[in-house]
């Protein structure tokens, strides 16, 4: 590991392009986003880091690692965005609208979005294997780092090699983020959370995650490189006590007009009791339901999710769901009473909370559908394809 340096002093790359490692050996591609939150700069130094040690070995190296800045114009003024969140702006019809827009009516983000888009399509295009790609970020709460992702079987391989905290469900609550999009494209995909913004810690941490997301996506072979083994410790050490995998129950959205306020202490996963005193808004104290986990605790001005409430998950629980999961059962979901799949979408269901009301929603998580969206008695449960 590199001596540690404050965030703030990061360069910002002068182009979207961080740095690109291709070999001449055909094998798979992984994508490094950086700053897709401008104040974010960590991964940004990560990635750097990581390209130098791949170079060092560029005889083991197969396939291409390529790094780009998310969001450079707000990197460039240290803030999360300009004019929006360009990390919740990846549904396909605002991007559709994005390139309809004329040149001149286009925001910040708008510019920054397409600019990303058509550099990850390019790395798409020239690849010659499986297409990975992992998203970098740091949190305004302090806290051990942790991975995300849309909860399909293959993601769930890719990320399980990494010695990271595994938060399930969490991509799921939160529209138009950049790893779903490219789930969508046909990408494997996730986001890590390394830490707090201005910790140098967060780099180091970012920096061993993307290594080791190199290795699981097969960029070199797996233990082939020394470095590893200090990525793992270090990751494995920064978990301390907390579970290896939990999963998001329900996201507490907020306005600026609720006044919102996480009381202070929270760490970015940490635990909470029944009942705990989590936060205030104006109309009052907000307190855990039962015992359980404060996720992504909001700390900073800019944002709308409050935070996340969720459950530590049991191994036993997790390959239980895999093991269904193969077996295709969700198949015979819409002969639940209540429960129709959609005609036009064989991943997505809607659920008649008058007649399924009974139903535990942890019937489709096992199945890894945990995208929930709720409607007039009716929910709408979906999940990747794959
Ligand atoms: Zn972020």
């Amino acid at each position: 590991m590199a001596q540690a340096i404050p965030t703030a002093s990061i360069d910002v790359p002068a182009s979207r392009e961080i740095g690109r490692l291709r070999s001449d050996t055909p094998g798979p591609t992984l994508i490094a986003v950086a700053a897709i939150h401008g104040n974010e700069r960590a991964g940004i130094e990560a990635a750097r880091r990581v390209l130098r040690t791949l170079a060092r070995r560029e005889g083991l190296i197969r396939g291409e690692l390529v790094a780009f800045a998310g969001n450079l114009a707000a990197a460039r003024v240290n803030q999360r965005y300009i004019a929006r969140d360009l990390n919740r702006a990846w549904a396909e019809e605002h991007v559709d609208e994005v390139m309809r827009k004329a040149p001149a009516d286009r925001d910040a983000e708008d510019k920054e979005q397409l600019e990303l888009l058509s550099a990850v399509e390019e790395a798409k295009a020239r690849a010659r294997g499986t297409v990975h790609l992992i998203d970098m970020h740091t949190t305004s709460a302090s806290g051990i780092p942790f991975v995300l992702f849309g909860d399909t079987l293959r993601q769930r391989r890719f990320v399980c090699e990494l010695p990271l905290t595994i938060v399930m469900g969490l991509e799921e609550q939160v529209d138009g983020v950049l790893s779903a999009f490219f789930t969508r494209r046909g990408c494997v995909t996730c986001a890590v959370e390394g830490g707090q913004h201005t910790d140098p810690t967060s780099v180091d941490n970012l920096e061993a995650a993307l290594l080791l997301a190199a290795e699981s996506a097969g960029i070199f072979g797996s233990g082939l490189l020394a470095e590893t083994a200090a990525a793992h410790a270090l990751l494995e050490r920064r978990r301390g006590h907390l579970p290896r995998v939990m999963e998001v129950i329900s996201r507490h959205a907020i306005t600026p007009e609720d006044k919102f306020e996480m009381v202070p202490g929270f760490a970015n996963l940490d635990r909470a009791h029944a009942d705990q005193l989590l936060a205030r808004d104006r109309n009052g104290p907000i307190r855990a339901p039962r015992a359980g986990m404060v996720i992504l605790p909001l700390y900073q001005g800019q944002g709308s999710d409050g935070f996340f409430w969720g459950r530590e998950v049991s191994s036993a629980r997790l390959r239980a769901s895999e093991a269904i999961r193969h077996l295709e059962l969700d198949k015979f979901l819409h002969l639940l009473p209540g429960v129709e799949r959609d005609p036009t979408h064989p991943s997505r269901f809607f659920v008649h909370t008058r007649v399924a009301r009974l139903y535990p929603l942890d019937v489709f998580h096992m199945f890894g559908y945990r995208r929930i969206r709720e409607g007039d008695e009716v929910l709408t449960v979906e999940r990747q394809p794959g």
